[in-house]
């Protein structure tokens, strides 16, 4: 059996995209499946639109996914001589002809077109010209593209999609395409089959927005002599206005990137990419890398697009709520070291870290991430929410600060009192802390809830946390005494 060869060709023209992101992977997993490669090809032809920094973005965006590539990454700049050389090759095999139409000709005939509702590409003027003819037209120094000679044909022109089934198209429906522009550079169409050929590519899986381009491609594969690869089309990703989702409408907000900064778990958004376009056709959701590679097939790809569930403005999700809810479901389920690896490099981006953690503190690290990740939504939050666990500098957020402290001006008394009640404690433990809190709130006569939620307040700065008891026995005696005591500082926090 002939070993399957996928590609993921990016234009270097923008940073890693939702889009391309998902094509990379459906590649990426595909070549898993069947034990086959991934090469990564830098089309970098559009030399006005491409840039060194789209291409390192590109580049960070993969590593960060996990998306990784066998061969490459190629450039296809490298390799005009190919291109020029196949543009040649259909030239001199009458496959290919040289047409000399100026652009004003072709914008009155354009026009003309349109004014008597016909067709309105390319006329064939240039089609049948003789060789007399034409070496004419350059000795006198005329410029000219390079045209693909559509064939006469009655039958159909198509293709198997694996995705969509058979699209055809009639032969009339194609006009005669440029392949070389008039200042010698070839294009799109042209570079791509012919690198996807020189690669050995036997798989090519793009988005739907790419079918008109394959219905050309396909005849540049024949006119080459070329086996034909097996095409899929994915699905579109819209917005909920059926939109196609781009930087222009929705900002970074689509950029593989914003994900990264985040604190998006890299599987856990790729698990989020998949979905955005393929079902296992049942409604499992969560899969492990080796599950999907295992479940993947180019067969169960959507046929109708997707959508990426977002609003803009929505204050409660700042992006997909699945994305974030599959984060979630990851963040709380994944093994704890590997969370404890990827809160590091927060934890060290905040200036929160500490080498301890690493080491003699490890194990209270881990504890503590275990303890308060139920609540989280990305990797961010062990910086933000949970300050309060990694250093005492925390504020608190508005609804605690007034619905648990200012509503109670006694917990200035009160919760100082806990502390020297806490500090006197033979044993610090979870049963002897839940006592005297109690104790303290009967004396004072107010509910059980009023002396807890103000201590949750001043220990953690949240309104919402693990069990409170839990918290003290991690933040450790000391630390729970002296935010009691330092009460005052959130009242004035309000003032
Ligand atoms: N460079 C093209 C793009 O980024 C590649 C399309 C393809 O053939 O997959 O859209």
């Amino acid at each position: 059996m002939t070993e399957t060869r996928l590609r993921f060709p990016p234009s270097p023209t923008g940073y890693l995209h939702i889009g391309g992101a998902r094509t990379a992977l459906f590649n990426w997993l595909y070549a898993k499946k069947t034990g086959g490669k991934l090469i990564l090809r830098i089309e970098d032809t559009d030399t006005e639109r491409s840039t060194q920094d789209s291409i390192q973005g590109i580049l960070d965006g993969l590593n960060w996914l996990g998306i990784d590539w066998d061969e490459g990454p190629y450039f296809q700049t490298e390799f005009s001589t190919d291109h020029l050389a196949a543009a040649n090759q259909m030239l001199a095999e009458g496959k290919a002809y040289k047409c000399f139409c100026t652009k004003e000709e072709l914008e009155a005939r354009k026009e003309a077109a349109m004014a008597a509702k016909q067709e309105m590409g390319y006329n064939g003027a240039c089609r049948n010209l003789t060789p007399e003819q034409v070496a004419e037209k350059e000795s006198a120094g005329l410029p000219f593209v390079i045209r693909f000679k559509v064939p006469e044909r009655n039958g159909m022109l198509g293709y198997d999609d694996k995705v969509l089934g058979r699209i055809e198209h009639s032969y009339n429906e194609v006009d005669d395409f440029v392949i070389v522009r008039s200042n010698g550079k070839p294009l799109y169409l042209l570079c791509n089959v012919v690198d996807d050929i020189r690669d050995r590519i036997t798989h090519v899986l793009r988005g739907q927005d790419h079918m008109t381009n394959t219905t050309r491609q396909v005849l540049l594969y024949e006119a080459l002599g070329a086996p034909m690869p097996v095409f899929a089309h994915m699905p579109l990703t819209l917005d909920l206005k059926k939109a196609k989702i781009s930087k222009r409408s929705h900002g970074e907000i689509v950029a593989v990137h914003f994900y990264k900064e985040h604190g998006f778990i890299p599987w856990a958004f790729c698990n989020f990419l998949v979905l955005l376009g393929w079902s296992p056709g049942d409604d499992t959701e969560i899969f492990s890398r080796e599950e999907l590679i295992e479940a993947f097939t180019l067969e169960r790809i959507n046929k109708s697009n997707s959508i990426f569930n977002y609003r803009k403005g929505d204050e409660k999700f700042f992006t997909d709520p699945k994305a974030i809810a599959i984060n979630e479901q990851y963040l709380r389920t994944m093994d704890i070291g590997e969370i404890g690896d990827m809160v590091q490099k927060v934890l060290e981006k905040e200036g929160l870290w500490n080498a301890a953690y690493a080491g003699e503190k490890k194990e209270w690290y881990l504890h503590t991430l275990a303890l308060i990740r139920d609540r989280f939504h990305t990797l961010n939050d062990f910086a933000t929410l949970g300050r309060a666990y990694f250093a005492d500098d925390f504020q608190v957020e508005q609804k605690p600060l007034e619905k648990n402290l200012l509503k109670f001006p006694d917990l200035k008394e009160w919760l100082p009192l806990l502390a020297d009640r806490y500090q006197a404690l033979e044993q610090f433990t979870t049963e002897e802390t839940e006592r005297v809190a109690k104790e303290l709130a009967e004396e004072k006569e107010v509910k059980p809830g009023v002396i807890v939620n103000g201590m949750r307040t001043v220990v953690t700065g949240q309104l919402a946390g693990p069990s409170m008891y839990d918290i003290l026995m991690t933040l450790g005696r000391d630390k729970v005494v002296q935010r009691l005591r330092n009460v005052n500082r959130f009242f004035q926090q309000a003032d």
